[in-house]
């Protein structure tokens, strides 16, 4: 029988959950944009966005989803032929990387694999060498189909104890209002993010935050457009100044709500906080899970490289994918599938899945989606280590 009926749980890293009030805060006619609430709202919006990233600096805003933030920092920082190095760990790292070739930038990308975050002293290195060619260092704070999760601050050392001028870029669709990030204190050159991931809100709006740093070097960048151009989205008093255009409006109705919830009522610290904990319970439950089984476990091994709003874990091919359509069809809980892990024997990543826990989130949701989980390990006959259930519990019990 299905027990599915009832409020469906999508736990996949992005869209995720819009709350209700934030779906409400969206559900109204078309406002006026030349003047009265709305014009006033977006003034208001702009110190609130900094304080999301931790920065004094700049923040600019897109209408558009992730791909179109790649773009937009692409096109303002860089000419043809620059030189980037991207520091990939899973699929993201490599869609950055291809949306910047595109465009005409050399990339040289330090890969380290699907299991591990950037290895910071092999950068150091690998700046030490470099004859001032290096314009950028890029990487994914976290790269969502692996759950690495890079140590920016970390990085920024690395860069310094080489010596080196380059740019710190990062994209933190996957990290923003989810992991710890802090800009300005970590000297971060450009962030971005997008709004269904962390901040709560269905796609099509993004945001970039750039130093003042980075703001120099784009002045003489090559790839620049008009309609990408960051400056006046950052600097502009009208609407149409920060959008190129029409503003987002309903979405902005949306993002207020969203900024409401986390910096002025839960707090960013205690929001990160709450990923934090509720990232060990579904950490505690697949170890648990793994015991005697080394079929099933978590793919990042190590505990600080991993990211805060999203657990890429192995089952096994094909029962990560068995367990996914289980839980959805049977118990109403949708997992991440696997993404960017396929290999000759698995060639569609049948063998991994991933576990959202990712912006409104809470306890009940997350201990609500492993116990389903262990349901359906049971229903398929998968094979898996005991306890699981309390080892997530206690690490909630004990917060
Ligand atoms: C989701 C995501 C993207 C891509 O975003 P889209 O909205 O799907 O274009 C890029 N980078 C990271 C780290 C992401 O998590």
């Amino acid at each position: 029988m299905t027990l599915a009926h009832g409020r469906p749980y999508l736990a996949i890293p992005g869209p995720s959950v819009v709350p209700d009030r934030i779906q409400r805060a969206m559900h109204r006619s078309a406002p006026n944009i030349y003047g009265g609430e709305l014009a006033e709202m977006i003034t208001a919006l702009w110190p609130d966005l900094r304080a999301l990233a931790g920065t004094g600096q700049n923040v600019a805003s897109y209408i558009g989803n992730g791909h179109a933030l790649w773009e937009a920092v692409d096109t303002n920082l860089f000419s043809r032929g620059d030189k980037v190095l991207l520091l990939v760990s899973g699929l993201f790292g490599l869609g950055w990387a291809n949306a910047l070739k595109t465009l005409g930038v050399e990339v040289e990308i330090m890969d380290f694999g699907r299991n591990a975050a950037p290895d910071l002293a092999r950068v150091t290195d690998r700046l030490l060498a470099d004859d001032g060619q290096i314009k950028a260092v890029l990487t994914t704070h976290v790269d969502t189909a692996t759950s690495a999760r890079t140590d920016i601050a970390g990085l920024r050392a690395a860069m310094d104890r080489a010596g080196h001028g380059a740019l710190l870029g990062v994209d933190g669709i996957a990290s923003i209002g989810c992991d710890e990030f802090r800009m300005d204190d970590w000297g971060v050159d450009v962030v971005f993010a997008a709004s269904q991931k962390g901040l709560m809100l269905p796609p099509g709006l993004g945001f970039v935050w750039f130093s003042q740093k980075a703001r120099a070097v784009g002045r003489s960048a090559g790839l620049r457009t008009p309609y990408w151009d960051w400056t006046a989205r950052a600097d502009g008093t009208e609407f149409w100044q920060r959008w190129h255009g029409t503003p987002p409006t309903h979405h902005l109705y949306g993002l207020r709500e969203a900024l409401d919830m986390i910096l002025h009522e839960e707090g960013l610290p205690q929001v990160w906080a709450r990923h934090e904990t509720l990232s060990r319970a579904v950490w505690a439950a697949i170890d648990a899970w793994g015991q005697g089984h080394p079929r099933i476990g978590l793919n990042m091994a190590e505990p600080a490289a991993r990211a805060r709003g999203v657990t890429t874990a192995r089952f096994g091919a094909p029962d990560a994918q068995r367990l996914r359509l289980w839980c959805e069809k049977k118990a109403g809980v949708t997992l991440g599938i696997g993404l960017g892990m396929a290999t000759p024997e698995d060639p569609h990543s049948t063998g991994f899945l991933r576990v959202a826990h990712m912006g409104h989130v809470n306890a009940h949701m997350s201990l609500g989606a492993l116990a389903v989980m262990e349901a359906g390990l049971q229903a398929l006959g998968i094979a898996h280590g005991s306890g699981a259930l309390e080892a997530a519990t206690a690490v909630v019990a004990g917060a």
